[in-house]
């Protein structure tokens, strides 16, 4: 058994301390390591880097562990038993690291807990212990590690079956706001903390239902004996971070469904933060079970690549808000917006024509995690990719069989099989299962919108469960697609922006766009349109207005040089979705709502 003791001697120094037990250390020397990155977010972070003091003692002597690389020390050659002591600085408020104060703690096991290499396979004892402050002497703590001391909610000891399991129960402890509900005769916690208002009934009624949905997809039983959703809630937060059987989210305050909302209303915010629920909840079958071979017992030191993202993120995508509207938490009108947004943030990026969503998911770690001004020429989005691709296999299937397989089936398939074997899978799987359930060969179009980059059949296949996509240009700078009354805008400059002080910042400039013919480019500060100084408001006068026949005079300033750009629009491009109901009555319109 390896023992773990959580603590903070000094909270408001964003640091905790944790003290780590090793009954029986490699007595060759005991090589031990954090992860340089966790599950679920394909990026190297680094974790050790905010390992700031490390020492070990045994019951004879003091020791110095020796550092070996930027994620390891290695003890010297012991025959007994050992303590090690070290502080990690807690500083990311973010669902992947860890962050302390005297408001709470938040933490990934992947920040906090060093691997005993070679013993990874052997249980694991945690206790945590409530930091060194009277201010935290009334928090609680909350995790989906499995409880072994204290009560519900309480300080204690907790126990991981192994270290695997140990970096996938995230830990919240402060002053909670918490509920439970019963989905499938499983009980499901949500722990927020923060300050806000919420109509908890509300929320806890929508969660009830969405999680419900997700069950009875994958034939009603839940993979797990009990499931925490802990949420951050900040000003302007978005995020969140699948595990096990719990998820880590971060969101706005005014995402919470409000007192005195009407129960037929939703905001944006609202609909965000189910989805984003949503989202997580769906990764427990879609990621942490059914999942890439290379997954299941990756190595955390170094990028592990997969071409499958597309899958693993745009499947769950695909499914996070069409969750919401089969569980009738929102409308058809509502959902059809989302997915209009979806085809629109696409359709506005040229790098669909040069990344395939495979290479999308291969890249991510230098790609998708990291981009730069100039992603929308270079990359295409897994997530919203893969959520297209995902509703094109879901209506071919629907088309082709005469609504007797459809995505769901895939997706159930996928689960029995991982139920059985309890494996990863291969990089054709997902294809394969897909022909095979469908008694059809559709190799060559699944692969053409996996594998390759380029435009997907969404215009015909919509207008299968009777929907119609339709184009339009965008109304304002603000429009991320869906339903508008607004008239669209006349001229096309192919940028987006930022307001700034002083004027407008180009945070990116469209390949052959007329912002880039005229020599403008991605962190250029715009000063002055035609005259007058920039701001989106005169942007947006400019292209309700122009005349496309004429040259007009901008000013900017790249870095602290004045530079002078003669731009000529063109005609605004219809890169903005919209999607209605053809006929309401449809029987395959009505299939796919309902599911199966
Ligand atoms: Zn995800």
């Amino acid at each position: 058994m390896i023992e773990y003791r959580v603590g903070s001697r000094n909270p408001a120094a964003h640091c905790f301390d944790i003290e780590l037990h090793i009954e029986r250390p490699d007595p060759q020397g005991q090589l031990l390591r954090l992860p340089a990155w966790i599950p679920g977010s394909y990026m190297i972070r680094d974790f050790a880097r905010n390992i700031v003091e490390i020492e070990a003692e045994t019951a004879a002597a003091a020791l110095t562990p020796e550092q070996i690389d930027k994620s390891s020390y290695r003890l010297p050659p012991l025959q007994e038993p050992v303590i090690v002591r070290y502080r990690v600085y807690a500083w990311d408020l973010s669902v992947r690291g860890a962050h302390l104060d005297l408001g709470h703690g938040f933490f990934n096991g992947t920040s906090l807990f060093l691997e005993v290499v070679g013993q990874g396979d052997a249980p694991c004892r945690v206790v945590i212990e409530p930091p060194q402050h009277p201010g935290c002497c009334d928090w609680e703590v909350a995790t989906a590690l499995p409880r072994v001391e204290g009560r519900d909610f309480g300080f204690g000891a907790f126990e991981a079956e192994n270290y695997a399991q140990l970096i996938d129960c995230p830990v919240e402890m402060g002053r909670f706001r918490r509920f439970d509900f019963e989905v499938a005769g499983v009980r499901h916690d949500m722990v927020l903390t923060g300050r806000f208002g919420c109509d908890v009934e509300r929320l806890k009624q929508d969660l009830t239902r969405i999680c419900a949905q997700e069950i009875a997809l994958f034939e009603g039983q839940a993979p797990f004996e009990r499931y925490l959703f802990l949420v951050m809630v900040t000003d302007d937060g978005y995020g969140g971070l699948e595990h096990g059987n719990s998820t880590a989210l971060m969101c706005a305050r005014d995402d919470l469904p409000q007192p005195g909302m009407k129960p037929d209303e939703t905001t944006e915010g609202y609909r965000r933060f189910l989805g984003l629920c949503s989202h997580e909840y769906f990764h427990c079958w879609n990621v942490k079970r059914i999942t890439p071979a290379v997954f299941v017992a990756p190595d955390l030191s170094r990028e592990v690549y997969t071409p499958l993202l597309w899958a693993f993120e745009g499947i769950t995508s695909y499914y996070d808000d069409l969750i919401l509207l089969r569980s009738g938490c929102i409308t058809l009108d509502d959902y059809l917006d989302l997915l209009a947004q979806t085809i629109t943030r696409v359709r506005r990026s040229p790098g669909r024509l040069r990344q395939s969503a495979a290479a999308s998911s291969f890249n991510a770690w230098t790609k998708f995690y990291k981009q730069d001004e100039n992603a929308p020429n270079a990359i295409i989005s897994y997530y919203a990719k893969g959520c297209l691709i995902a509703l094109c296999i879901d209506l071919t299937l629907r088309r082709r069989s005469e609504g007797r397989v459809s995505l769901d089936a895939v997706m159930r398939s996928l689960w029995q099989d991982w139920q059985l074997g309890r494996r990863g899978i291969g990089e054709q799987d997902i294809q394969q299962r897909i022909v095979e359930l469908l008694g059809e060969d559709i190799h060559d179009e699944l692969t053409q919108w996996i594998e390759q980059p380029g435009e997907l059949p969404l215009e015909s296949l919509l207008q299968s469960i009777s929907l119609r996509l339709e184009w339009r240009a965008p109304a304002d700078s603000q429009d991320k697609g869906g339903r508008s009354d607004k008239p669209g805008l006349r001229g096309w400059f192919g940028t987006q922006v930022k307001d700034e002080d002083g004027g407008l910042r180009l945070q990116s400039v469209i390949e052959d766009s007329p912002a880039q013919r005229a020599g403008l480019s991605a962190g250029d500060l715009l000063i002055a349109i035609d005259g007058l100084r920039a701001s989106r408001k005169r942007l947006e006068h400019w292209l309700r207005q122009a005349d496309l026949a004429r040259d007009y005079e901008l000013l900017a300033f790249r870095r602290d040089e004045l530079v002078k750009a003669l731009v000529c629009l063109d005609a605004a491009v219809p890169d903005t979705a919209a999607i209605s109901v053809i006929d309401a009555e449809s029987p395959a319109l009505g299939q796919w709502m309902a599911g199966d």
